[in-house]
């Protein structure tokens, strides 16, 4: 990079050495680079004043000229405060510091005229500006247009390097800019998203002189750090391909056919169609299948897994179905072999409860190739379990299995087989291209025609006995109920307390001989566990009380009615995901979402989402925005987090539109060496230095 852009921040005038080590400590801010791209994280209209008597009525922060009339100590202890009574010609109003009173209120200067940026809050029945931002207008430096907030910090602030201290610092570097930042997109990018250059971006996210400047300049600036994260995702993926061949399923094959032709058991869907279509081409191209499929609960993922099985099976491969839990693998079994009974295909399940006879007899038929189909948990990953011919593994609900994981069942195979991941949770569109850059990504955008949407209400403490009643209701018409109770993660007992307190009042309210209700909690041992949820499914007992260790994806059709407790706790993917658990069959389906009164502001929010829609796309988007990506995706790949500028949240249309221009570009030029891209590759060559695979396509 050029030496302008990595000049030490200390050669800036006004810094020196003192601030810059502040600055680096505090900020990290080192080079002329670093500080260019410390952002404001908003601007001010200077020429926008409002009245002390508009305050109240505002929903955001303002600004005001006045003047102080008098200052002085409130309160005693913990309680203290200081007071400044604020002027103008419309009135007086409290400003309020809980902190720092000592040194505030030796700065605040009696008498002469401030300017105030701040946002009114009605404490009891007065209004008062807590905190607010105060500058002398004598000491303002002349706006011709917005001005740059900076975040600072409390040392910063002290040196004078509060969010206008830096101002004067930024407003200094970006006078020297001028021919100093080399373009870094290539002119026709620039010219077709109608960006502008980087230079100007630069100087105008610093200096703008309207809020439509801010956009530009803000727009290229994500644009940027969009495209080089994709670009990014895409070469790894691209190198990942190249390392490894994929196995060819060179025809659907004849249990395919066979099936699709006579036994399947109703049409599919177009979503459906669409996704097979996009695994044939994967494993009809010696490429390495490496695809996560997506569909809402009840799309029908199954059949799909089903049918890319029949294909390796039908090309002489093995193939394995691996589901989260024992339950989950029964059920699959189940079905497939019911599906498949009239068929030549072999089928077993393995699991940690397998016994051990025929799990050696599994280890044989699976050795010496006799075995198709092996259905099973995590038992099935054991370095016991090894196969002839694995051409393809199948990940159920991918969202308790790593990437790790993933790498030990393709390690099962001389190559590597085929990997399909299906998950029920969805993700909005721009985190999947973010945060699986390995994967392909389909997506079952379409439910099995005929069914029910669910009908969703959200009911107070107060309508419980309502609520009870329906249960009731319901369970005459010969429907089963499940009751869930929410995991407080910080306390197992406190957890277990509220289930215990929820079962005595659900057993009192729905007594014996006419109720059974069956408990399932994740202090019982898997054995007791299992037994009590089979009872369910066999329709033994009408009422499953449960924590959320309720199975994921478990499937009993005749259950209507999901009631959850104290829902204002519980997310809005893992309502969606409970929510799932009814609907199922051809009966209508109900979701009770019961909470106390005391209802936050994103709790109401996430109620009236699920009331709302049954899309679990919606709900992941609204999702998104309530949690932000960090908290949805964990701290994996923190990479795609550590966005400067962008927001995968906020900003989903230009993060699709940098993946477009990354694709583009790569598939023009791959290993990025025409002039046009000489800036990007270098850039990303940063970005991928410590990383060993660049080698192979730099
Ligand atoms: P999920 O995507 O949640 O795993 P499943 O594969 O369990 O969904 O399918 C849910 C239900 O829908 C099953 O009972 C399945 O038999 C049924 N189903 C799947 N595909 C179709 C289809 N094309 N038409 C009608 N019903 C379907
Ligand atoms: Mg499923």
């Amino acid at each position: 990079m050029t030496p302008f852009l990595k000049t030490p921040i200390e050669y800036l005038k006004g810094v020196g050495p003192q601030r810059a080590e502040l600055l680096r400590t505090e900020i990290g801010v080192i080079s002329f680079e670093d500080l260019l791209y410390y952002f404001p994280f908003r601007y001010v209209d200077r020429s926008q004043y409002h009245k002390i008597s508009d305050l109240p009525y505002l929903e955001n922060s303002a600004q005001i000229k006045g003047r102080i009339v008098q200052v002085l100590d409130a309160g005693s202890g913990r309680g203290k405060k200081l007071i400044a009574k604020f002027q103008d010609d419309t009135g007086v109003i409290d400003l309020v510091w809980f902190q720092g009173a000592k040194w505030i209120k030796n700065q605040l200067k009696i008498g002469e005229e401030y300017q105030l940026y701040g946002k009114a809050k009605l404490y009891g029945n007065s209004w008062h500006v807590p905190h607010p931002e105060l500058t002398l207008i004598s000491e303002i430096t002349q706006h011709s247009g917005l001005q740059p907030i900076y975040s600072s910090t409390e040392k910063l602030s002290s040196k004078g390097l509060h969010s206008r201290g830096i101002e004067k610092l930024t407003s200094q570097l970006v006078k020297l800019i001028k021919d100093k930042i080399p373009e870094s997109l290539p002119f026709d990018l620039l010219r077709n998203k109608q960006l502008i250059s980087k230079e100007i971006a630069l100087f105008l996210v610093h200096k703008p002189s309207d809020f439509t400047q801010v956009q530009h300049a803000r727009k290229r600036l994500k644009f940027d750090e969009l495209l080089l994260l994709q670009l990014e995702l895409l070469l790894r993926k691209q190198i990942a391909m190249k390392k490894v061949k994929g196995f060819v399923f060179s025809e659907v094959g004849e249990v395919f056919n066979s099936f699709y032709n006579q036994y399947l058991p109703f049409p599919l869907t177009g979503a459906q169609k669409k996704v097979l279509k996009e695994i044939r081409q994967d494993v009809l191209q010696g490429k390495h299948m490496n695809r996560l499929v997506q569909g809402d609960v009840g799309s029908g993922k199954t059949l799909v897994a089903l049918l890319t099985m029949l294909m390796a099976v039908g090309n002489g491969f093995q193939a394995a179905l691996i589901a989260p839990t024992e339950i989950l693998a029964g059920q699959h079994y189940e079905t497939i072999s019911s599906f498949l009974k009239d068929l030549p295909v072999s089928i077993r399940l393995l699991t940690g409860s397998t016994k051990k006879k025929q799990r050696v007899e599994i280890h044989e038929s699976l050795e010496n190739g006799q075995l198709n189909m092996l259905i099973g948990t995590h038992a099935l990953m054991e370095d016991t379990v090894r196969f002839s011919n694995l051409g393809l593994v199948v990940i159920d609900e991918q969202h308790r299995f790593g990437v790790a994981q993933r790498a030990k069942m393709r390690a099962k195979n001389v190559s590597e087989p085929h990997i399909l991941v299906m998950t029920a949770t969805p993700i909005p569109r721009t985190l999947a291209m973010t945060f699986y850059g390995d994967l392909d990504v389909s997506v079952i955008d379409e439910l099995p025609p005929g069914r029910k949407p669910i009908t969703t209400v959200h009911r107070y403490e107060s309508h419980r006995l309502r609520v009870f009643g329906f249960i009731k209701e319901e369970v005459e018409k010969g429907r089963q109920v499940y009751i869930v109770y929410p995991l407080i993660q910080e306390s197992e007992t406190l957890d277990f307390n509220n289930l215990m307190s929820g079962f005595e009042a659900i057993s009192r309210a729905f007594p014996l001989p006419d109720y059974k209700i069956s408990m399932v909690h994740g202090k019982m041992k898997p054995e007791e566990k299992d037994f009590e949820m089979q009872r369910f499914v066999a329709g033994d007992t009408q009422i499953m009380v449960a924590t959320t260790v309720i199975e994921v994806g478990v499937n009993v059709p005749n259950a209507s009615v999901m009631i959850i407790e104290s829902a204002e706790r519980f997310g809005l993917s893992q309502l969606h995901q409970l929510r799932g658990r009814v609907g199922r069959g051809a009966e209508q389906s109900y979701c009770v979402l019961m909470t106390g009164d005391k209802l936050s502001k994103d709790s109401l929010k996430r109620l009236e989402t699920m009331v709302s829609t049954n899309d679990g796309f919606e709900i992941a988007e609204v999702d998104l925005q309530l949690r932000g990506p960090g908290d949805i995706m964990g701290t994996q790949q923190s990479g795609a987090l550590n966005l400067k500028i962008a927001d995968l949240a906020k900003d989903g249309e230009l993060v699709t539109e940098a993946r477009e221009e990354a694709r583009k570009i790569l598939s023009a030029d791959p290993g990025l060496e025409s002039k046009a891209h000489e800036m990007l590759r270098m850039l990303l060559s940063a970005v991928l230095r410590n990383k060993p695979d660049w080698g192979k396509i730099a």
